[in-house]
C-alpha cells in the first residue's frame, strides 16, 4: 500500500518535472545564448585559430566568394549555421568555443543556415 502511494508520488514528481521543462519557451534559451555571449572574450582576429580560418570582424573586408547559393556580399557570422544566437552584435560560435564573434564577421568555414 505505502509502495503503490510512493510510486504514484514519484510519477507525479516526474511529471511536474517534465511539464517545467517543457514550458520552457524556446526564444529564452535564444536569449540566455545572447546574454552569455555579452559574457564571452570577443575573438581577436589575431588568435591562431582565427587566423587559421581567415576569421575577420568586418566581412566586406574578407575574400568571399559565392557559396551555397549565397553570393559572397550576404555573408556574414549572423547568418552562419554555426552561430550561437539569434541577436546580439558580439555572438558564440560553435567553431571558436569560449569566444564571441562579430555579428557582422566572417571565416572561410562560413556555411549558410538551414531552412
Ligand atoms: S563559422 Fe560562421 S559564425 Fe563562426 S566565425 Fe565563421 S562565419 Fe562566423
Amino acid at each position: 500500500m505505502a509502495d503503490k502511494h510512493i510510486n504514484k508520488s514519484r510519477r507525479h514528481a516526474v511529471r511536474m518535472m517534465l511539464a517545467s521543462i517543457a514550458s520552457v519557451p524556446l526564444i529564452n534559451l535564444v536569449n540566455m545564448a545572447a546574454a552569455q555571449a555579452e559574457d564571452l572574450p570577443q575573438l581577436s582576429e589575431d588568435d591562431p585559430s582565427a587566423k587559421a580560418l581567415s576569421y575577420v570582424h568586418d566581412a566586406s573586408k574578407a575574400n568571399r566568394v559565392d557559396k551555397g547559393g549565397v553570393p559572397a556580399s550576404e555573408q556574414f557570422c549572423h547568418n552562419c549555421q554555426f552561430i550561437q544566437a539569434a541577436e546580439g552584435e558580439w555572438r558564440p560560435c560553435a567553431l571558436f568555443p569560449n569566444k564571441a564573434v562579430s555579428a557582422n564577421g566572417w571565416c572561410m568555414s562560413w556555411m549558410p543556415k538551414a531552412s
